[in-house]
């Protein structure tokens, strides 16, 4: 099972302090989705790995809450563009994933790790059974992907599972022939630069009998 505690977190961008939820314990029992999303058993921790501040909408992960200075240009982005929305209405401090990859873009984050955050959002959305704003999440997710495997970005050996990934986001987003165009390039991608043998299998399974979870 899924355990959390209350943490009080203090903004680093503007001092406003907060409570979120931080998993103290969680498991892999759950079933493997085909996109890799290991279901916990019991309750999901997903969406409790980003935390957004309830006074400017500075969003991250547990690690981007550590003291630190910004430059001009990200407090200004942030104030500017993210800040109005939250004062709006009372936004959810999990779970904001969208926030997230803002935040990260802004401050340089690389097509891999956006990818990442995008994908982390889909799994959140899909966890939640929100199955439009899933889709809006893999969409970004495996522009990001292809963006950072053109510009080699993934390490060789996890290549291969980064284009099996790609096509598996296409299927799920109704697009089958960029999915089987994929899951092929997924095959070169493993005789070429190596990795974990598996994808080769999934990505032929996934060809011939698609499925959602594993
Ligand atoms: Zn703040």
């Amino acid at each position: 099972m899924t355990t959390t505690e209350t943490h009080r977190f203090t903004c680093p961008l503007c001092g406003n302090m907060f409570d979120s939820q931080l998993i103290t314990s969680t498991n892999s029992f759950g079933p493997l989705h085909s996109d890799f999303y290991r279901e916990a058993a019991g309750a999901q921790p997903i969406c409790l790995f980003v935390h957004t501040c309830t006074n400017c909408g500075y969003t991250g992960f547990e690690g981007d809450f550590e003291p630190q200075t910004f430059s001009p240009d990200f407090t200004r982005l942030v104030t500017e563009t993210i800040t109005p929305e939250v004062k709006k209405r009372k936004i959810e401090v999990n779970g904001n994933y969208y926030l997230a990859a803002l935040c990260a873009q802004w401050r340089g984050a690389s097509a891999q790790q956006l990818g990442r955050i995008y994908h982390m959002g889909a799994w959140c959305c899909r966890m939640r059974g929100d199955k439009e704003k899933e889709k809006f999440y893999l969409a970004r997710a495996v522009e990001d992907f292809e963006k950072a495997l053109a510009a080699g970005q993934p390490s060789p050996d996890t290549r291969a599972m980064y284009a099996y990934i790609i096509g598996d986001i296409y299927r799920r987003l109704g697009d089958s022939g960029r999915a089987k165009e994929w899951y092929g390039r997924a095959g070169e991608m493993l005789n070429a630069f190596g990795g974990e043998s598996q994808i080769r299998e999934y990505a032929e399974r996934q060809m011939k009998e698609p499925k959602d979870v594993f």
